[in-house]
């Protein structure tokens, strides 16, 4: 049977995802102490469980008093807040801070537009760890909206930001519905690419292949959000977390001629090969 598989670009993790799964582990190695991660370091229970297994365990915001002098403690890709970092520093433990870069930026432009006198807009969910820590920089005073409908009596200086996930039309509505509301707007579309670009490289192998195969945790909202993309376009589309998950039927199934393959932000390269070696395990 031959079979052409075609994995599409951007699958899997992001920038700053890999970047704190990769300070972990080089970490980890170097250092003779115990690592900790302030809750999972990322949505994948197959990474958190090999962390597990080199000795890195989540630890949880409540659980602090564990801490002890001489052991490391990780901040995610997230981040987390001014206080969070204080609390962290003044159990003794060492502190590696693994937000992403683009997080970062967004917590200075909050800071900074704060101690300016702006009032913060984040265009986000305000459960997400990501707009928790961001609101932390501005002293918990920002607004947190989905799309701006909901605002009135803002203040005449209004910085808006995004979490880093949003939809580009929740943030236009919101800038648009802020712009009429206060005198002093300052905005900055704080969208990161990477999601945009992993669903637009999916959306594109989707259309041309017999089964399409989504790699991710079944609660990943990015996950998700890939396999209702891919589904429009492949009526044939599977998610799953693992290798594991993936049923004889589809491997021997000689109809299959192309089979696409994407990942949630989640799935490090591992998983993702793992399917690919197992869809080709039956190619001869
Ligand atoms: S999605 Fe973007 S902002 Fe979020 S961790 Fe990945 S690279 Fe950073």
């Amino acid at each position: 049977m031959s079979r052409q598989i075609i994995v599409a670009e951007n699958a899997g993790f992001c920038f700053g995802v890999k970047r704190a799964v990769d300070m972990t582990v080089e970490y980890n190695n170097k250092n003779n102490t115990r690592v900790y991660t302030l809750g999972p370091l990322i949505h994948n229970q197959d990474v958190v469980k090999s962390l597990e297994e080199q000795g890195v365990f989540p630890i949880k915001g409540e659980e602090l008093s564990k801490l002890q002098p001489g052991d490391t403690i990780i901040i995610r890709s997230h981040g987390v807040t001014p206080e969070i970092i204080e609390r962290l520093k003044q159990t003794g433990a060492k502190v590696v801070d693994a937000t992403c870069p683009y997080v970062s930026s967004i917590q200075r432009k909050a800071r900074k537009y704060y101690e300016e006198g702006y009032q913060i807009v984040i265009v986000g969910d305000p459960d997400h760890p990501e707009v928790i820590g961001i609101n932390g920089w501005c002293n918990n005073t920002a607004l947190v909206t989905k799309d701006g409908s909901e605002l009135n009596n803002l203040h005449e200086k209004v910085c808006v930001l995004s979490q880093t996930t949003e939809k580009i039309s929740n943030f236009e509505k919101t800038l648009d519905r802020v712009s009429r509301l206060a005198g002093d707007v300052v905005s900055f579309n704080t969208i990161c690419s990477a999601t945009s670009e992993r669903q637009s490289s999916a959306d594109e192998v989707s259309r041309i292949v017999d089964l399409m195969i989504v790699i991710g945790g079944k609660h990943s909202s990015n996950t998700k959000k890939l396999y209702e993309i891919c589904s429009e376009n492949c009526s044939n589309t599977l998610l799953i977390e693992n290798a594991k998950e993936l049923t004889d039927d589809v491997i021997i199934d000689s109809r299959l001629k192309r089979i696409g393959v994407t990942a949630g932000a989640s799935t490090p390269d591992w998983v993702i090969e793992e399917v690919i070696n197992k869809l080709k395990s039956d190619n001869k």
